[in-house]
């Protein structure tokens, strides 16, 4: 029998999640706040920056902006920050990654109040996430679980193997997966042999930055391919799958452009409402 390919649809379900977060904010009596500080030129940055404050103008948030050329003094977002973490209108504070060399981002995160930390990078909400108590969870391992969620398959018990391993993505899909009870496995650039790994799991997650990093014979037939990869290709964007053949095999897959990408934004909006709800002194 030849196999379904269900195409998980990103941008369809972070769409619904937007309409649903607009209801709620025009019912409400506060609005949520957000903040967002950009510092330098870099275009991709720029790119998510745009996508980030059209989503949020679209649900109704209110949003500040703040940006800063390269050479902006680690003083001066640690003040801005230490404002923002007072200033009652804001209930998320968004820094958006990777900052230049000269500044600590661990010092930038850090310094954010965990209750506004809507990126979830906070060590606080880090550790809050390994331990399973609640917490603001990462946008983008947010978005891949509700994807996953959205299979209506169980993960407890399955083999889920997430490649890369970085704070943003990979370890905190990682610890979601484990949260559910999967068995995980997480790989890195020096993972020996990806393929001994992949070639059992059930559910694998990309997020590295390769083009074709996955091929079709490196999965088994119904695995569930969440691809978190963003390449530019000429003037095309592609995921870190090839997404032609492994399609065949998968029983789910995401596309790139439009999978994960538009359910991290709708996540981090959620997150920026959330923050809201759980702030002092807030009433419905
Ligand atoms: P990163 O560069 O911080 O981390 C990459 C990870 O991949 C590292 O852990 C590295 O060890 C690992 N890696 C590199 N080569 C590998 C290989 N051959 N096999 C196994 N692991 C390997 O990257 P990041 O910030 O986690 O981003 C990863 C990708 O996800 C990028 O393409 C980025 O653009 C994309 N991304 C997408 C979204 C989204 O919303 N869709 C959000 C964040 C990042």
């Amino acid at each position: 029998m030849e196999n379904v390919t269900k195409i998980l649809n990103g941008s369809g379900i972070a769409q619904d999640i937007r309409m649903e977060l607009r209801a709620k904010i025009a019912d409400s009596r506060t609005k949520p706040g957000l903040a967002v500080i950009l510092v330098g030129h870099d275009p991709a940055s720029r790119m998510y920056i745009d996508f980030k404050k059209q989503a949020s103008q679209e649900v109704g948030l209110y949003l500040e902006t703040y940006e800063f050329e390269e050479d902006v003094k680690q003083k001066t977002l640690v003040k801005l920050i230490d404002k923002l973490n007072k200033n009652r209108k804001i209930h998320g504070i968004l820094v958006q990654l990777p900052l230049p060399e000269h500044i600590e981002d661990i010092d930038i995160l850090q310094r954010i109040d965990p209750a506004k930390d809507v990126d979830g990078f906070h060590p606080t909400n880090v550790g809050l996430l390994a331990v399973g108590y609640p917490a603001l969870t990462p946008a983008t391992p947010k978005g891949i679980m509700r994807l996953i969620a959205s299979t209506g398959v169980d993960l407890r018990g399955k083999d889920a193997v997430v490649i890369g391993a970085s704070n943003i993505v990979g370890k905190p899909t990682a610890q979601l997966l484990l949260n559910e009870r999967a068995t995980v496995t997480i790989a890195n650039s020096l993972t020996r042999d990806l393929r001994v790994h992949t070639r059992k799991a059930d559910v694998i997650v990309v997020a590295v930055g390769k083009p074709n990093l996955i091929t079709a014979d490196m999965v088994k037939e119904g695995v569930i391919v969440i691809d978190a990869g963003i390449n530019k290709v000429g003037d095309r964007v592609v995921g870190d799958v090839d997404y032609e053949n492994v399609s065949k095999l998968a029983a789910f897959i995401t596309p790139v452009p439009g999978g994960v990408g538009p359910m991290t934004v709708a996540m981090l909006l959620e997150n920026t409402w959330e923050a809201m709800r759980h702030s002092k002194g807030h009433q419905e």
